[in-house]
Protein backbone atom coordinates (compact mmCIF):
# COMPACT_ATOMS: atom_id res chain seq x y z
CA UNK A 1 0.00 0.00 0.00
CA UNK A 2 0.96 3.64 -1.00
CA UNK A 3 0.69 6.42 1.57
CA UNK A 4 -2.26 8.85 0.13
CA UNK A 5 -1.57 12.89 -0.51
CA UNK A 6 -3.88 15.62 0.43
CA UNK A 7 -3.79 18.59 -1.16
CA UNK A 8 -4.85 21.84 0.35
CA UNK A 9 -4.24 25.54 -0.17
CA UNK A 10 -1.06 26.19 1.12
CA UNK A 11 -2.10 30.25 2.44
CA UNK A 12 -5.19 32.25 1.45
CA UNK A 13 -9.31 32.03 2.14
CA UNK A 14 -9.62 27.89 2.69
CA UNK A 15 -6.31 27.19 4.16
CA UNK A 16 -6.65 27.12 7.96
CA UNK A 17 -10.32 25.74 7.82
CA UNK A 18 -9.53 22.66 5.92
CA UNK A 19 -5.92 22.00 7.39
CA UNK A 20 -8.32 22.18 10.68
CA UNK A 21 -11.17 20.18 9.21
CA UNK A 22 -8.25 17.27 8.70
CA UNK A 23 -6.85 17.85 12.15
CA UNK A 24 -9.90 17.49 13.92
CA UNK A 25 -10.64 14.06 11.98
CA UNK A 26 -7.64 12.94 13.47
CA UNK A 27 -4.70 13.33 11.07
CA UNK A 28 -1.72 15.02 12.59
CA UNK A 29 1.06 16.09 10.78
CA UNK A 30 4.74 16.70 10.89
CA UNK A 31 4.60 20.61 10.14
CA UNK A 32 7.49 22.38 8.82
CA UNK A 33 7.37 25.69 7.78
CA UNK A 34 7.89 26.65 4.44
CA UNK A 35 7.96 23.24 2.56
CA UNK A 36 5.26 22.37 1.17
CA UNK A 37 5.01 18.49 2.37
CA UNK A 38 4.08 17.76 6.06
CA UNK A 39 4.27 13.94 6.56
CA UNK A 40 1.52 12.00 8.16
CA UNK A 41 2.34 10.96 11.49
CA UNK A 42 -0.14 8.66 12.63
CA UNK A 43 -1.40 7.32 9.50
CA UNK A 44 0.04 6.99 5.72
CA UNK A 45 -1.51 10.18 4.64
CA UNK A 46 0.38 13.26 3.93
CA UNK A 47 -0.08 16.88 3.25
CA UNK A 48 0.74 18.86 -0.03
CA UNK A 49 0.43 22.76 0.74
CA UNK A 50 -0.38 24.09 -2.86
CA UNK A 51 -1.78 27.29 -4.56
CA UNK A 52 -5.35 26.49 -4.66
CA UNK A 53 -5.43 26.40 -8.90
CA UNK A 54 -3.15 23.34 -8.30
CA UNK A 55 -5.50 21.24 -7.02
CA UNK A 56 -7.73 20.39 -9.85
CA UNK A 57 -4.42 18.89 -12.14
CA UNK A 58 -2.89 17.18 -9.06
CA UNK A 59 -6.07 14.98 -8.90
CA UNK A 60 -6.42 14.62 -12.53
CA UNK A 61 -3.31 13.52 -12.82
CA UNK A 62 -3.48 11.14 -9.72
CA UNK A 63 -0.36 12.72 -7.91
CA UNK A 64 -2.98 13.37 -5.29
CA UNK A 65 -5.81 11.24 -3.97
CA UNK A 66 -7.65 13.71 -2.11
CA UNK A 67 -7.94 17.39 -2.19
CA UNK A 68 -9.76 20.43 -0.77
CA UNK A 69 -10.72 23.30 -2.78
CA UNK A 70 -13.81 26.02 -4.28
CA UNK A 71 -16.40 24.16 -6.53
CA UNK A 72 -15.27 27.34 -8.61
CA UNK A 73 -11.75 26.13 -8.97
CA UNK A 74 -12.21 22.32 -9.67
CA UNK A 75 -15.03 23.28 -12.31
CA UNK A 76 -12.95 26.02 -14.17
CA UNK A 77 -9.62 24.12 -14.44
CA UNK A 78 -11.81 20.46 -15.26
CA UNK A 79 -13.23 22.40 -18.27
CA UNK A 80 -9.72 23.87 -19.05
CA UNK A 81 -8.64 19.99 -18.90
CA UNK A 82 -11.09 19.03 -21.01
CA UNK A 83 -9.49 20.82 -24.12
CA UNK A 84 -6.75 18.08 -23.88
CA UNK A 85 -8.71 15.47 -21.84
CA UNK A 86 -11.91 15.19 -22.78
CA UNK A 87 -12.98 12.75 -20.09
CA UNK A 88 -11.84 14.81 -17.29
CA UNK A 89 -13.98 15.39 -14.40
CA UNK A 90 -13.96 15.79 -10.82
CA UNK A 91 -17.03 15.00 -8.85
CA UNK A 92 -16.87 16.57 -4.68
CA UNK A 93 -17.59 13.79 -2.28
CA UNK A 94 -18.76 16.26 0.36
CA UNK A 95 -19.55 20.05 0.09
CA UNK A 96 -17.89 21.09 3.10
CA UNK A 97 -19.59 24.39 4.17
CA UNK A 98 -17.14 26.94 3.92
CA UNK A 99 -15.30 29.31 1.14
CA UNK A 100 -18.88 30.27 0.30
CA UNK A 101 -18.74 32.67 -2.81
CA UNK A 102 -20.84 33.38 -5.79
CA UNK A 103 -19.50 33.77 -9.21
CA UNK A 104 -21.60 36.85 -10.52
CA UNK A 105 -21.82 38.58 -13.91
CA UNK A 106 -21.48 42.34 -13.03
CA UNK A 107 -22.74 45.26 -15.68
CA UNK A 108 -22.05 48.85 -15.19
CA UNK A 109 -24.46 50.09 -12.30
CA UNK A 110 -26.32 52.50 -14.79
CA UNK A 111 -27.47 49.94 -17.29
CA UNK A 112 -30.41 47.75 -17.05
CA UNK A 113 -30.25 44.36 -17.35
CA UNK A 114 -32.69 42.50 -19.42
CA UNK A 115 -31.24 38.87 -20.05
CA UNK A 116 -27.84 37.40 -21.00
CA UNK A 117 -28.96 38.04 -24.27
CA UNK A 118 -27.66 41.67 -23.97
CA UNK A 119 -24.34 40.26 -24.12
CA UNK A 120 -24.11 39.11 -27.51
CA UNK A 121 -21.17 40.44 -29.08
CA UNK A 122 -19.44 42.43 -26.31
CA UNK A 123 -16.62 41.94 -24.06
CA UNK A 124 -16.58 40.51 -20.48
CA UNK A 125 -13.71 40.57 -18.60
CA UNK A 126 -13.02 37.41 -16.39
CA UNK A 127 -10.46 35.30 -14.32
CA UNK A 128 -12.51 32.28 -15.09
CA UNK A 129 -12.93 32.46 -18.67
CA UNK A 130 -14.37 28.52 -19.12
CA UNK A 131 -17.28 28.91 -16.31
CA UNK A 132 -17.76 32.14 -18.41
CA UNK A 133 -17.86 30.40 -21.74
CA UNK A 134 -20.29 27.77 -20.55
CA UNK A 135 -22.51 30.36 -19.50
CA UNK A 136 -22.75 31.95 -22.39
CA UNK A 137 -23.15 28.82 -24.56
CA UNK A 138 -26.03 28.12 -21.97
CA UNK A 139 -27.62 31.21 -22.97
CA UNK A 140 -26.60 30.54 -26.83
CA UNK A 141 -24.68 34.38 -26.50
CA UNK A 142 -21.66 35.03 -28.44
CA UNK A 143 -19.20 37.30 -26.68
CA UNK A 144 -15.58 38.25 -26.62
CA UNK A 145 -13.82 36.91 -23.09
CA UNK A 146 -11.04 38.85 -22.10
CA UNK A 147 -9.00 36.90 -19.73
CA UNK A 148 -7.69 38.62 -16.96
CA UNK A 149 -5.79 37.28 -13.60
CA UNK A 150 -6.60 40.08 -11.31
CA UNK A 151 -8.17 43.44 -10.93
CA UNK A 152 -11.20 42.30 -12.72
CA UNK A 153 -13.75 44.36 -11.46
CA UNK A 154 -11.88 47.68 -13.12
CA UNK A 155 -11.73 46.41 -16.98
CA UNK A 156 -15.04 48.06 -17.28
CA UNK A 157 -13.83 51.98 -16.33
CA UNK A 158 -10.39 51.27 -18.20
CA UNK A 159 -12.56 50.36 -21.14
CA UNK A 160 -11.39 46.95 -21.83
CA UNK A 161 -14.65 45.15 -21.15
CA UNK A 162 -18.33 46.14 -21.07
CA UNK A 163 -18.77 43.61 -18.47
CA UNK A 164 -17.12 41.65 -16.14
CA UNK A 165 -17.95 37.34 -14.41
CA UNK A 166 -16.31 37.46 -11.04
CA UNK A 167 -16.27 36.74 -7.43
CA UNK A 168 -18.44 38.41 -5.63
CA UNK A 169 -19.35 37.90 -1.86
CA UNK A 170 -20.52 41.46 -0.19
CA UNK A 171 -20.41 43.08 -3.53
CA UNK A 172 -18.23 46.40 -2.22
CA UNK A 173 -16.06 45.82 -4.69
CA UNK A 174 -18.49 46.29 -7.10
CA UNK A 175 -19.91 48.85 -5.80
CA UNK A 176 -16.95 51.14 -5.82
CA UNK A 177 -16.27 50.31 -9.46
CA UNK A 178 -19.67 51.39 -10.11
CA UNK A 179 -21.12 47.96 -11.06
CA UNK A 180 -23.94 45.78 -10.32
CA UNK A 181 -23.93 42.02 -9.86
CA UNK A 182 -26.85 40.92 -12.51
CA UNK A 183 -26.99 36.98 -12.64
CA UNK A 184 -25.82 34.40 -11.14
CA UNK A 185 -22.65 32.18 -12.95
CA UNK A 186 -22.22 29.41 -9.69
CA UNK A 187 -22.91 29.17 -6.53
CA UNK A 188 -19.50 27.60 -4.89
CA UNK A 189 -18.26 26.40 -1.67
CA UNK A 190 -15.34 24.70 -0.62
CA UNK A 191 -15.57 20.43 -1.05
CA UNK A 192 -13.29 17.58 -0.69
CA UNK A 193 -12.71 15.99 -4.09
CA UNK A 194 -11.01 12.89 -5.15
CA UNK A 195 -9.05 11.69 -8.04
CA UNK A 196 -11.13 9.68 -10.50
CA UNK A 197 -9.48 6.53 -11.16
CA UNK A 198 -9.65 3.66 -9.03
CA UNK A 199 -7.08 2.99 -6.48
CA UNK A 200 -5.16 -0.21 -5.00
CA UNK A 201 -8.17 -2.09 -2.30
CA UNK A 202 -5.90 -0.85 0.50
CA UNK A 203 -5.74 3.02 -0.41
CA UNK A 204 -9.47 2.78 -1.15
CA UNK A 205 -10.36 1.49 2.08
CA UNK A 206 -8.10 4.34 4.17
CA UNK A 207 -9.61 6.87 1.36
CA UNK A 208 -13.29 5.30 2.84
CA UNK A 209 -12.40 5.38 6.32
CA UNK A 210 -11.39 9.23 5.81
CA UNK A 211 -14.45 10.54 4.09
CA UNK A 212 -16.86 8.89 7.03
CA UNK A 213 -14.19 10.72 9.67
CA UNK A 214 -14.43 14.49 7.76
CA UNK A 215 -18.13 13.98 7.55
CA UNK A 216 -18.54 12.77 11.03
CA UNK A 217 -16.45 15.91 11.88
CA UNK A 218 -18.20 18.13 9.80
CA UNK A 219 -21.75 17.23 10.71
CA UNK A 220 -20.67 17.88 14.44
CA UNK A 221 -19.95 21.06 13.35
CA UNK A 222 -23.42 21.92 12.56
CA UNK A 223 -24.87 19.84 15.63
CA UNK A 224 -25.48 20.74 18.49
CA UNK A 225 -26.63 18.97 21.47
CA UNK A 226 -29.73 20.40 23.33
CA UNK A 227 -30.60 20.00 27.08
CA UNK A 228 -33.99 21.39 28.53
CA UNK A 229 -36.39 21.40 30.99
CA UNK A 230 -40.38 20.88 29.62
CA UNK A 231 -43.54 20.41 31.15
CA UNK A 232 -44.53 16.78 30.84
CA UNK A 233 -47.87 17.19 28.84
CA UNK A 234 -46.38 18.88 26.27
CA UNK A 235 -43.52 16.65 25.42
CA UNK A 236 -44.64 15.57 21.83
CA UNK A 237 -44.99 19.48 20.97
CA UNK A 238 -41.40 20.30 22.39
CA UNK A 239 -40.08 17.11 20.75
CA UNK A 240 -41.53 18.06 16.93
CA UNK A 241 -40.09 21.32 17.72
CA UNK A 242 -36.20 19.51 17.75
CA UNK A 243 -36.45 16.98 14.63
CA UNK A 244 -33.16 15.85 12.46
CA UNK A 245 -32.67 14.24 15.87
CA UNK A 246 -33.32 10.48 16.65
CA UNK A 247 -36.18 10.10 19.34
CA UNK A 248 -35.07 12.34 22.45
CA UNK A 249 -34.01 11.71 25.63
CA UNK A 250 -36.49 12.52 28.77
CA UNK A 251 -35.37 12.11 32.23
CA UNK A 252 -37.23 12.55 35.46
CA UNK A 253 -36.46 15.77 37.36
CA UNK A 254 -36.00 14.90 40.84
CA UNK A 255 -39.08 16.11 43.03
CA UNK A 256 -40.81 17.62 40.08
CA UNK A 257 -43.91 15.65 38.72
CA UNK A 258 -44.52 17.82 35.70
CA UNK A 259 -41.81 18.69 34.66
CA UNK A 260 -38.96 16.42 32.89
CA UNK A 261 -35.52 16.98 31.52
CA UNK A 262 -35.20 16.30 27.13
CA UNK A 263 -31.64 16.05 25.86
CA UNK A 264 -31.59 15.46 22.19
CA UNK A 265 -29.21 16.06 18.84
CA UNK A 266 -30.18 18.77 16.46
CA UNK A 267 -28.68 21.02 13.77
CA UNK A 268 -27.77 24.76 15.29
CA UNK A 269 -30.02 25.99 11.90
CA UNK A 270 -33.37 24.13 13.54
CA UNK A 271 -32.90 25.45 17.40
CA UNK A 272 -32.71 28.44 16.60
CA UNK A 273 -35.43 28.98 14.20
CA UNK A 274 -37.69 26.85 16.99
CA UNK A 275 -36.23 28.92 20.13
CA UNK A 276 -39.32 31.10 20.56
CA UNK A 277 -41.70 28.28 20.48
CA UNK A 278 -39.97 26.09 22.36
CA UNK A 279 -40.18 29.06 24.98
CA UNK A 280 -43.79 29.57 24.14
CA UNK A 281 -44.37 25.70 24.69
CA UNK A 282 -42.75 26.25 28.27
CA UNK A 283 -39.10 25.11 27.90
CA UNK A 284 -36.82 26.46 30.50
CA UNK A 285 -33.41 25.98 31.67
CA UNK A 286 -32.34 25.88 28.23
CA UNK A 287 -28.89 24.29 27.64
CA UNK A 288 -27.34 24.27 24.12
CA UNK A 289 -23.62 22.46 23.76
CA UNK A 290 -21.16 21.63 20.54
CA UNK A 291 -20.79 17.99 19.63
CA UNK A 292 -17.14 16.96 19.02
CA UNK A 293 -17.50 14.26 16.30
CA UNK A 294 -20.89 12.11 15.39
CA UNK A 295 -20.91 8.52 13.94
CA UNK A 296 -24.32 8.06 11.88
P1 LIG B 1 -3.81 31.03 -4.13
O1 LIG B 1 -2.63 31.80 -3.69
O2 LIG B 1 -3.90 29.70 -3.41
O3 LIG B 1 -3.95 30.91 -5.62
P2 LIG B 1 -6.15 32.75 -4.34
O4 LIG B 1 -5.76 34.17 -4.16
O5 LIG B 1 -6.44 32.23 -5.69
O6 LIG B 1 -5.08 31.83 -3.58
P3 LIG B 1 -8.16 33.03 -2.22
O7 LIG B 1 -8.46 34.47 -2.35
O8 LIG B 1 -7.44 32.55 -1.01
O9 LIG B 1 -7.48 32.43 -3.54
O10 LIG B 1 -9.56 32.25 -2.33
C1 LIG B 1 -9.62 30.86 -2.35
C2 LIG B 1 -11.04 30.43 -2.59
O11 LIG B 1 -11.87 30.93 -1.55
C3 LIG B 1 -11.70 30.94 -3.85
O12 LIG B 1 -11.34 30.21 -5.00
C4 LIG B 1 -13.17 30.72 -3.51
O13 LIG B 1 -13.52 29.36 -3.70
C5 LIG B 1 -13.21 30.99 -2.02
N1 LIG B 1 -13.79 32.32 -1.67
C6 LIG B 1 -14.67 32.53 -0.67
N2 LIG B 1 -15.02 33.82 -0.59
C7 LIG B 1 -14.36 34.48 -1.54
C8 LIG B 1 -14.31 35.85 -1.95
N3 LIG B 1 -15.01 36.81 -1.35
N4 LIG B 1 -13.49 36.16 -2.96
C9 LIG B 1 -12.75 35.23 -3.54
N5 LIG B 1 -12.77 33.91 -3.19
C10 LIG B 1 -13.57 33.53 -2.21
ZN1 LIG C 1 -5.68 30.80 -6.69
Amino acid sequence: MTRLKIAIQKSGRLAEKSLGLLERSGLSFARSKDKLFWYGRNLPVDLLLVRDDDIPRLLLEGVCQLGIVGENVALEKVLENRRRRPEARLEPMLKLEYGHCRLMLAIPEDEEFQGPGQLQGRRLATSYPFLTRQYLDTHGVEADIVPLNGAVEIAPSLGTADAIVDLVSTGTTLRANHLKAVDEVLDSQAALYRTPGTLDPDNEALLAKLLTRIQGVQQAAETKYVMLHAPRDRLAEISDLLPGAESPTVLNLEGQSDRVAVHAVCTEQVFWEHLEELKAAGASAVLVLPVEKMLA
